[in-house]
């Protein structure tokens, strides 16, 4: 599951930088195109969390609203997929300039 490696992979980023103390809640920025599924990551960050210095971690997951920006209106869109156009001219696709992120955002150590 793509969200199990997305999780272990923040269990190992988690761990480099907490120096070993107890993590008490991890803040993740996923954005809305990234693919990433949050109840499921959620689901896999307890997995992943067991035995490990995060176990009983909060898992917090700030949304990044996707937007696409049109050349032709030099204006940003808010965006759904990759595909949805302009909302002012209807061009598409957009330059996505957002809603791609994941990335730990905040650790909070003991
Ligand atoms: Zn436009």
């Amino acid at each position: 599951m793509h969200e199990l490696s997305i999780a272990q992979g923040v269990v190992d980023i988690c761990q480099q930088h907490a120096g070993g103390r107890r993590v008490l809640a991890v803040t993740l920025e996923i954005g809305t195109l990234s693919g990433v599924v949050p109840e499921a990551l959620e689901f896999c960050f307890e997995a992943s969390t067991n035995g490990t210095i995060l176990e009983g971690a909060r898992l917090e997951i700030d949304r990044v609203a996707a937007r696409g920006y049109c050349r032709a209106c030099d204006l940003l869109s808010p965006i759904d997929s990759y595909f949805d156009p302009c909302t002012a001219c209807g061009a598409s696709p957009l330059e996505v300039r957002c809603g791609e992120e994941l990335r730990v955002k905040e650790l909070e150590v003991e």
